[in-house]
């Protein structure tokens, strides 16, 4: 079978190779790609020796076109993601700790994997990226890009929030890198994408886009869900720390692509506006609002567009169950586990790991696999407040605080990001 084509989800215009979706981002009708149909698991897919392994074999029929891809794809996933078996009431618990790369968030995964797509791609022509960040994206970008010649990076990022520490990964000065802080929230700055995408004509300068709106981004993050199973070897639920709705868009892909995923569940935090959609609410629309877990303060996640024009409302509800978790409950659940394993999950994997709790309380006690999306030390506060622990900064963190900065503050308006575009 061919390789797919990337279609809009709100159907204009034709189906483009993975290219073109990839470099343009975002659909000229202002849809997301969708691809034309999922490619199936490559046989053996179980017995992957490693992840960059299975990573080349998972997306060589996605991208037949990637010369070197396996070459690619080890280069970008250079780091351990190992799974962790929880145990005493824990047990049959696993951790998939994906926060072992540059910038110790899941991000990297991504970030890395579509930036080396993307130079692959452009071939030495100029691009500026956005990303909009609700505090990780932004520096796995970042960091991803870096030394690309003729590609800029433009960050936009929440003023007050982000964590001390998300805010120096971002701001850390890095050449080819403009982070911009935005007087406003995480939507505000995804709007503001939204909005120079649609004036893009004006600039003259080739756009794309960093999000996980990004089909680029979108494609290796199947590879977090295969690798879980991969190691695991039986199937199992799958517990999902959700905002953007990018890690679940991508494990329902894999899903599609014969993935043996009994189920997912969103962990929410208080923006949780997808979960009640999940009991018949209406699609999400609720301002953001500010919690521990920030990396998943959206209120209006982009990729519900993509996971609705690939399921039927009934189908993503059968196959989705989600869980809303609040801050109080986000620290017991750091505390709790702490206590009963020692493991120190940060504030995201908290959310996945209370849900876990609730899942296991009502009867459900198959294996699960919780997506750990962020390294503990990038939320010292939150861990140590829960727990007394304060988790311990790998080298790269703790030399972040000597190293020079640049950072520009803008209103959270097209006319002031214009200016760096
Ligand atoms: C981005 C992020 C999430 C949310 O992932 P989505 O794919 O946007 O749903 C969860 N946890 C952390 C730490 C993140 O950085």
């Amino acid at each position: 079978m061919p390789a797919p084509l990337y279609v809009s989800t709100r159907g204009g215009g034709g189906p483009v190779p993975f290219r073109d979706a990839l470099l343009t981002g975002l659909a000229p009708d202002g849809g997301l790609y969708v691809p034309t149909h999922v490619p199936a698991l490559p046989e053996g897919w179980e017995g992957a020796p490693s992840l960059a392994a299975l990573g080349a074999d998972v997306l060589a029929p996605w991208l037949p076109e990637v010369a070197g891809l396996a070459d690619l794809v080890a280069d970008a996933l250079s780091f351990p993601v190992p799974l962790v078996a929880l145990d005493g009431d824990w047990a049959g618990v696993h951790i998939l700790e994906l926060f072992h790369g540059p910038t110790l968030s899941f991000k990297d995964v991504g970030a890395r994997t579509m930036a080396r797509l993307m130079a692959d791609a452009l071939d030495g022509e100029d691009v500026t990226i956005l990303a909009a960040t609700s505090g990780d994206t932004g520096s796995a970008v970042a960091d991803g890009f870096a030394g690309v010649p003729g590609v800029c990076v433009v960050l936009l990022y929440p003023k007050d929030g982000v964590s001390a520490v998300q805010e120096r990964q971002l701001i850390v000065a890095r050449d080819g890198v403009q982070a911009l802080a935005v007087e406003g929230t995480f939507d505000d700055c995804q709007r503001l994408v939204k909005a120079a995408f649609a004036d893009r004509a004006r600039s003259g300068r080739r756009l794309s886009s960093a999000n996980s709106i990004n089909i680029g981004r979108l494609l290796p993050q199947m590879l977090y869900h295969t690798w879980a199973l991969c190691q695991l070897g039986t199937p199992a639920t799958v517990v999902v720390p959700s905002g953007n709705l990018g890690n679940l868009t991508a494990g329902a892909l894999a899903r599609m692509a014969g993935l043996p995923i009994g189920g997912f569940v969103a962990a929410h935090n208080a923006n949780d506006g997808f979960a009640r959609f999940l009991t018949g609410g209406e699609a999400p629309s609720a301002a953001t609002v500010p919690t521990l877990s920030n990396a998943m303060d959206v209120g209006i996640p982009s990729n519900f567009e993509r996971l609705r024009s690939l399921f039927s409302d009934d189908a993503l509800q059968s196959l989705v169950h989600g869980e809303t978790v609040s801050d109080a409950e986000t620290l017991a659940s750091m505390r709790a586990v702490h206590d009963a394993t020692g493991y120190l999950a940060d504030p995201h994997t908290a959310v996945g790991l209370e849900a876990v709790r609730r899942l296991r309380l009502a009867g459900d006690d198959g294996p699960m696999v919780v997506l750990s999306t962020a390294h503990p030390a990038k939320f010292p506060d939150a861990v140590e407040e829960a727990t007394g622990v304060t988790p311990e900064a790998p080298q790269r963190l703790a030399s972040l605080w000597d190293a020079p900065t640049a950072v520009e503050t803008i209103p959270a308006e097209l006319e002031a990001l214009r200016r760096f575009i």
